[in-house]
């Protein structure tokens, strides 16, 4: 039994070992779909890749060290891995989440989940006593984002975990915005930790995946058996890029909380910025409980220009040249968005304004250049 490693030697080196047929020190890509047995039964562990593929094996493992959970679980993206957390579910069930959800999130649960019998409670959660109110004997899970997006709010992972103690509720966080650097949900209480694996831990903008981690040998037993048999498995490519990914997160992690510090500094003391929606300023609402479960404030903040319309905040994006304009979030260049053009567009413009997302918000997936040239670019297009 190897010593329990700081995070920032995990990312490297947890739950690996160099590889059994040559040494070779990162896991290779096993593009296999089968496995040679010697006799029916008789193989080395492996037998089909849908089930196992030592790829994903090895990134499982480091998953699961990342976040100190028992067992790690990898997907095809991180809808795929929501969707088998949602298959622990019955008809009748009930489920809580919060009312700013990934608009990703929000379809699954509303457009696929609610036609097969479950029901959903969208309440505002960085307020906990608004879920107090929707749990009864039917309330199975509660799904938690935190930080929020685009809004940046908090929920307090601690208070929910004491608030369903005892009974039989599971609480699953998407640690997505925050990252394992930042936030680990399993050390607070949660039952589950699931990751879209495209943004923050693979980091490079260059796969699509997903992750679930957790503690609970029989919840374990259950998702590795849906894994299996609905299939949403990642291939050993994409397994190994975010391997890879993984083994820098704490250093890129570093980079992207100093510079996202630095620029809501300056966009908060710009004359022509309205409000700046970022978890480190004491003044964010829930700056306490972020500051108790996070180890730093991350790489995502959003603001308003003054006086600025639709138009003009989509004219400060398209002028912007260093920060690409995209969807996505999490990987090494910054990316700049409108929510309300883009990712929630979808949304009725009544109901999104209602949670914050005004016509004039522009997010930034603030990425790791050098932050001069950021400012610079920013300064540029806010005029
Ligand atoms: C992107 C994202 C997802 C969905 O993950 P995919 O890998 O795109 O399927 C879920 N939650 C959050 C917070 C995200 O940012």
């Amino acid at each position: 039994m190897k010593e329990k490693l700081h995070f920032n030697s995990a990312t490297i080196h947890g739950g690996q070992n160099p590889d059994k047929a040559y040494g070779a020190v990162m896991p290779p890509i096993y593009q296999t779909s089968t496995y040679a047995q010697s006799t029916p039964g008789g193989h080395k562990g492996f037998e089909y890749s849908r089930t196992h593929n030592p790829t994903r094996q090895a990134l499982e493992r480091s998953l699961a060290s990342i976040e100190e959970g028992a067992y790690g679980f990898a997907f095809g993206s991180g809808l795929a891995a929501m969707d088998a957390v949602l298959k622990l579910l019955k008809p009748g069930d009930e489920i809580i989440s919060t009312d700013d959800l990934y608009g990703g999130s929000y379809r699954l649960f509303k457009k696929i989940f609610e036609d097969f019998g479950l029901k959903f409670h969208f309440v505002p959660m960085h307020n906990t006593e608004y879920i107090g109110s929707k749990i009864n004997k039917k309330t199975k899970l509660i799904w938690v984002e935190t930080p929020t997006n685009p809004m940046m709010n908090i929920i307090d992972i601690k208070s929910i975990v004491n608030l369903v103690k005892g009974k039989d509720i599971l609480v699953a966080v998407d640690n997505t915005f925050a990252s394992s650097y930042i936030q680990q949900p399993l050390i607070l209480g949660a039952d589950i930790v699931m990751h879209s694996a495209t943004k923050y831990l693979a980091g490079h903008s260059d796969v699509v995946l997903g992750a679930l981690i957790l503690n609970d040998p029989s919840l374990a037993e259950k998702i590795g058996f849906i894994q299996n048999a609905s299939g949403a498995i990642c291939g050993p490519m994409d397994s190994f890029l975010t391997l890879r990914g993984i083994k820098t997160l704490h250093v890129r992690m570093q980079r992207h909380c100093e510079n996202t510090a630095t620029i809501a500094h300056f966009l908060n003391s710009h004359p022509k910025i309205e409000k700046v929606y970022w978890p480190g300023f004491e003044s964010h609402p829930n700056h306490k409980v972020a500051k108790a479960q996070m180890k730093d404030y991350g790489g995502m903040l959003s603001f308003i220009t003054k006086g600025a319309n639709y138009e003009a905040a989509i004219s400060i994006v398209e002028r912007l040249k260093l920060f690409t304009l995209a969807e996505s979030l999490g990987g090494v260049e910054s990316l700049a968005g409108h929510p309300a053009s883009m990712t929630h567009a979808s949304i009725p413009k009544k109901v999104r304004e209602k949670s914050g997302v005004v016509d004039a918000l522009i997010r930034l997936s603030v990425g790791i250049e050098d932050v001069r040239d950021l400012i610079s670019d920013l300064e540029k297009a806010i005029g």
